[in-house]
Order: structure tokens, then C-alpha cells, then sequence
């Protein structure tokens, strides 16, 4: 047997198509959306990424605003959030990390506002999540049920195994996942016995950061495993947490790195930006105003 595949490229395309339609929407009411990402370092392979993001919101009819500020201090950075927060044109802010040395990325991401953090940095859209009121979720979390979903995985009922608790992806995903009344069980790196969750699970999703650490031995023939793990092996090449040589050939289902969650991230950021970007322009057209912002 071997498992099917959940490919991230058919999920993306499918939120493509709802972004389009929504951008539409904006169009036929004379707005549009923009999205701002803030990139303070110079790093070559996250400038990669804000290019991807770039290129995303473009071929979307999204304007896309990248601050370059490298070396920027705290007081810039803390500066520019507010502006971007005020800025009536502006419905996406992501906060680009790495960040220089000496700043405190919790104070930053702390000011974005709820309604652009289009990424879920701000604790508060988490604790939003966590208490089933609107927000953005981080693009990493939802891409995963979103995958889910796509392919018609149940999760009404089902044991979940989360395995990683970071901001970024184990908690929100854990609330979005309790939403969809699913079991979840949610694992780290204190849990003893991880095997016993992970084979008994009908999920499990894997969001650590260590190349093989769930093998063939740590599932069983129904389970359905989602790989979000980004590690670089010996030969330079991108690996997710799964030794997908052993687990492919024993699951029924698995989303792999590269090729699954990654694939997703980016067409999420962009649908995350025009529904913010609906907000704002369903509150004006709600009070009859007429249209000065975000043309
Ligand atoms: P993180 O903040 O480092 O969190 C890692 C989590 O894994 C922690 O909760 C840690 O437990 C847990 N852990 C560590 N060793 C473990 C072990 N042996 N057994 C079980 N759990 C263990 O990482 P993150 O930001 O959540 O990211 C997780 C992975 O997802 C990384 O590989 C990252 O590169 C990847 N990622 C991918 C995307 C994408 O778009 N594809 C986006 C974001 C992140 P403790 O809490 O006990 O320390």
C-alpha cells in the first residue's frame, strides 16, 4: 500500500479562486487591498520569501508594500507599526523575522493591529482563537486544515495528535482544530511515550523541526500524517519531520515536505488580506460612506 498523497499545489489553487473572486467583489465596489510586509534584515533567503509574497499579491490584483529596513532599531520598528496600523490603505501587516539584533519581537508584534495581523503574530488574535471569537489565525496553522479539509479528512470526533505547542503553529492549529470538534492531544517536547499518541491518533500533524523524528514504527495503517516541519539534511535538501521512506508505505495518507503545508502559506496570507480588506469596505458600504480609503 502506499499512502495518498496531499498535495499542498490543489489547496492553493482552490484558495486562489476564492481570493480572486473576493478581490472581485473589492473591484466591483471600487476598492482593492494591500498588504504591507516590514523585512528588517538582509538575509538572502527571507528576502526570497517576501519576493514570493510579493509576487503572490501582484498576480492577485493585491498591491503589495514591502518596507525594507535593515538594521532598523526597536523605536523605527515600533514606529512604522503604527503607521502602517493608521494607514487607512493598508489591510495586511506582516512582520518579517528575522529581526536585528537587540530587538524584542513580542513588543513589536504586540501592536499590530488585530484586524491586519494577517499572520495571527499578535498574541491576541491567538487568544481571540482560543475563545472562538474572529481572527486571523497564523497562515502555518490553517494551511493544515485547510489541507484537511480539501482532501475530506474527518475531524468531528477524531484524535488529533498535535505534536509541537509553538505560538506559531501547535496552539492555534490545536484551537482551530477544537473548533472542528476534534480530540487533540497535544504534544511536546516533555511528552513521554510520543508513539502511543501518534499511532493511536487518526491525525497527526508534525510541527517540530527535527528530520525523522516520526518513523514507520510511530503510526499505524489508518493514520493521516501532516508534515510541517522544515529541516535541511546532509545533502542540502529541504526534509519535513516525517521519514517519509518508512511512513509513506504504512499510512493511509500523508502531506509531505516538500510539496504540502509550504505550498499553501502564501496563497492563505493573500485571502487573509482581501477579507480583511472586505471588513473595512463592508463596514463602509454598511454606513453609506462614500469610498476615500483603500482604492
Ligand atoms: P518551535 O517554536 O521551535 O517549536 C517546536 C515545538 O516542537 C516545541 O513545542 C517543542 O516542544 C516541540 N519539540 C521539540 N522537540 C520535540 C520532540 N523530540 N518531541 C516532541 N516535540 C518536540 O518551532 P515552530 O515555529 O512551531 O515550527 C515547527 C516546525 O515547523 C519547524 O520545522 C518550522 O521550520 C516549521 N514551519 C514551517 C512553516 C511552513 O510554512 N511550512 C511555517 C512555520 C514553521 P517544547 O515546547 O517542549 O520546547
Amino acid at each position: 500500500m502506499t499512502a495518498q498523497r496531499l498535495s499542498g499545489k490543489p489547496v492553493a489553487e482552490q484558495i486562489r479562486a476564492r481570493t480572486t473572486q473576493l478581490v472581485e467583489n473589492l473591484k466591483r465596489d471600487g476598492f482593492s487591498a494591500k498588504i504591507a510586509v516590514i523585512l528588517a534584515t538582509d538575509n538572502e533567503a527571507t528576502a526570497w520569501y517576501v519576493r514570493s509574497i510579493e509576487r503572490a499579491a501582484s498576480q492577485q490584483g493585491v498591491d503589495p508594500q514591502v518596507l525594507r529596513m535593515p538594521e532598523a532599531t526597536q523605536e523605527e520598528l515600533v514606529a512604522r507599526i503604527l503607521e502602517l496600523n493608521e494607514d487607512e490603505t493598508v489591510h495586511g501587516i506582516i512582520l518579517q523575522t528575522p529581526l536585528p539584533q537587540g530587538v524584542d519581537p513580542a513588543a513589536l508584534v504586540q501592536l499590530i493591529n488585530p484586524a491586519k495581523d494577517i499572520d495571527g503574530a499578535n498574541p491576541l488574535s491567538l487568544g481571540r482563537l482560543t475563545v472562538g471569537q474572529p481572527a486571523f489565525a497564523p497562515a502555518t496553522a490553517r494551511s493544515v486544515i485547510e489541507i484537511l479539509e480539501h482532501y475530506d479528512i474527518p475531524l468531528a470526533g477524531q484524535h488529533v495528535a498535535v505534536v509541537g505547542r509553538s505560538a506559531v503553529v501547535g496552539k492555534p492549529l490545536t484551537q482551530l482544530l477544537l473548533q472542528r470538534d476534534a480530540t487533540v492531544s497535544i504534544c511536546h517536547s516533555r511528552t513521554t511515550n510520543l508513539a502511543q499518541f501518534t499511532k493511536t491518533a487518526a491525525v497527526t500533524v508534525m510541527a517540530v523541526g527535527r528530520a525523522n523524528l516520526l518513523g514507520g514504527q510511530d503510526v499505524s495503517d489508518s493514520s493521516v500524517v501532516i508534515d510541517v516541519g522544515t529541516n535541511v539534511d546532509e545533502q542540502g535538501q529541504l526534509v519535513g519531520d516525517v521519514h517519509a521512506a518508512s511512513v509513506q508505505p504504512k499510512v493511509r495518507a500523508l502531506s509531505p515536505v516538500p510539496g504540502g503545508v509550504g505550498t499553501v502559506t502564501t496563497a492563505l496570507l493573500i485571502l487573509h488580506t482581501v477579507q480583511a480588506a472586505s471588513k473595512v469596505c463592508e463596514s463602509i458600504m454598511w454606513r453609506g460612506e462614500p469610498m476615500t480609503i483603500g482604492r
